[in-house]
């Protein structure tokens, strides 16, 4: 599969002029597109002649954000972030030595031994306090601890700046092998971050009653879906997990999951089904159910950042402007649609200066539309462009112009 992805590039160069990762990275080649193509048709050569143990490659592909605006330019249809995937899996299936990942590797740790990769203990995942759901509905809220886990990913990174680059891999390296330790980093959440986000949550709740839907929520014991897992490679351990998900939620008695995310809505409709035998959940996303809303035009004039999980996969999926559209004053960034620009959240916990470089570069040319505030529909981009405190999530801004 790799090899027929690669073999297609003609080495044009057009998926530079897209990749978010090169000018963040300095103009690194290698960790942009057509570099990240090169180093997979390398890795293929080394694997062939039994050399790939010599090579120190995993960057590359570890620093690609999987937002597919490469393969919407290329001419010969390759997709860098599929060549990125794809060489993930083969350096973590071959256990190639010295390009392990040592962030990835306690990501994986951690989520394996705590269903969620910053090991968040349930007790602290009380945003649904006092809520009224309908218990024994096979209709179930599936929230992914999406939101949750984002009050956390700050904090996690401002105990890597304190420890440096070469303290904090080492550390990585102790929770890979003792995952409880990454539980000393929840101290560090964003606590006035964590009630931006529990509200959030809130909102899509009363919004979804009030547009006249009735579904039960399985509380904080709820897993986290694996996203990671897949992302990094690690098939494997993904397939275990996502059949121990699976088995959660059918014995809680789903049978058509609300999703509130656009990874967790990708990973369990288009992914789950290729991993967990006979899979049968109904899977959508929340906004799919907010028909009935009334919702009234507010005067705010706001930018949509649309995330890539809805539009730079093959479906492109509109509801969520739509809805937005119907609340406020809509504007679009200079790059939308299927020239949409990352907010480099997926470089978050591997590699955050990165991720901060090109969520600033994208902040700015939403800023430079001119609107009052971002409005997005995914808790990474919510969390990864959250400067000034300018960004709001949709159920916020809905809330609002539904008067909830
Ligand atoms: S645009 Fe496509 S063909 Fe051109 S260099 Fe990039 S991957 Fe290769
Ligand atoms: S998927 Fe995104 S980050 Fe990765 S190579 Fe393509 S454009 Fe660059």
């Amino acid at each position: 599969m790799l090899q027929n992805e690669v073999g297609k590039c003609i080495s044009c160069g057009f998926c530079e002029s897209v990749c978010p990762t090169l000018p963040a990275a300095g103009y690194d080649l290698w960790k942009g597109a057509r570099g990240r193509v090169i180093m997979g048709h390398e890795l293929l050569n080394a694997v062939r002649e039994g050399r790939e143990g010599n090579m120190d490659i995993s960057d590359s592909f570890y620093s690609c954000l999987d937002c597919f605006a490469c393969l919407q330019v290329c001419p010969a249809g390759v997709n860098a972030g599929v060549v990125s995937h794809l060489a993930r899996s083969l350096i973590v299936g071959k256990k190639i030595k010295g390009n392990q990942n040592p962030y990835a590797e306690m990501i994986v740790a951690a989520t394996m031994k705590y269903m969620n990769p910053l090991g968040i203990p349930a007790s602290s995942d009380n945003w649904a306090e006092g809520l009224k759901f309908d218990q024994g509905s096979t209709d179930v809220l599936y929230t992914g601890k999406m939101y949750q886990l984002m009050a956390y990913t700050g904090g996690l990174n401002r105990v890597r700046d304190m420890a440096g680059d070469h303290v904090s891999k080492l550390m990585a390296g102790i929770i890979a092998n003792h995952p409880s330790v990454i539980r000393m980093s929840a101290s560090q959440r964003d606590r006035s971050f964590q009630k931006q986000l529990n509200n959030s949550l809130r909102n899509i709740v009363k919004l979804l009653q009030a547009a006249g839907n009735h579904f039960s929520y399985p509380g904080p014991m709820e897993p986290y879906p694996g996203t990671f897992l897949y992302d990094l490679g690690y098939l494997a351990e993904f397939e275990e997990y996502a059949n121990r998900v699976y088995g959660f939620l059918k014995e809680y008695g789903a049978k058509r999951i609300i999703t509130v995310d656009p990874h967790t809505y990708d990973l369990m409709k288009h992914t789950y089904p290729e991993f967990v035998d006979g899979f049968d959940l109904e899977v959508v996303f929340y906004a799919d159910l907010l028909s009935g809303l009334n919702i009234s035009k507010t005067d705010r004039t706001v930018v949509y950042h649309e995330p890539c999980h809805f539009v730079l996969r093959e479906d492109s999926y509109s509801t969520p402007l739509e809805l937005i559209n119907r609340a406020a004053d809509t504007v679009l960034a200079p790059r939308n649609g299927k020239r949409n620009r990352c907010c480099g959240g997926p470089d978050e916990l591997i590699f955050p200066d990165l991720s901060d470089k090109v969520s600033q570069e994208r902040y700015s040319e939403l800023i430079s539309t001119g609107a009052s505030e971002i409005v997005t529909a995914c808790p990474i981009c919510l969390a990864n462009l959250s400067k000034e405190r300018k960004t709001r999530d949709m159920a916020d801004l809905l809330a609002e112009a539904s008067s909830l």
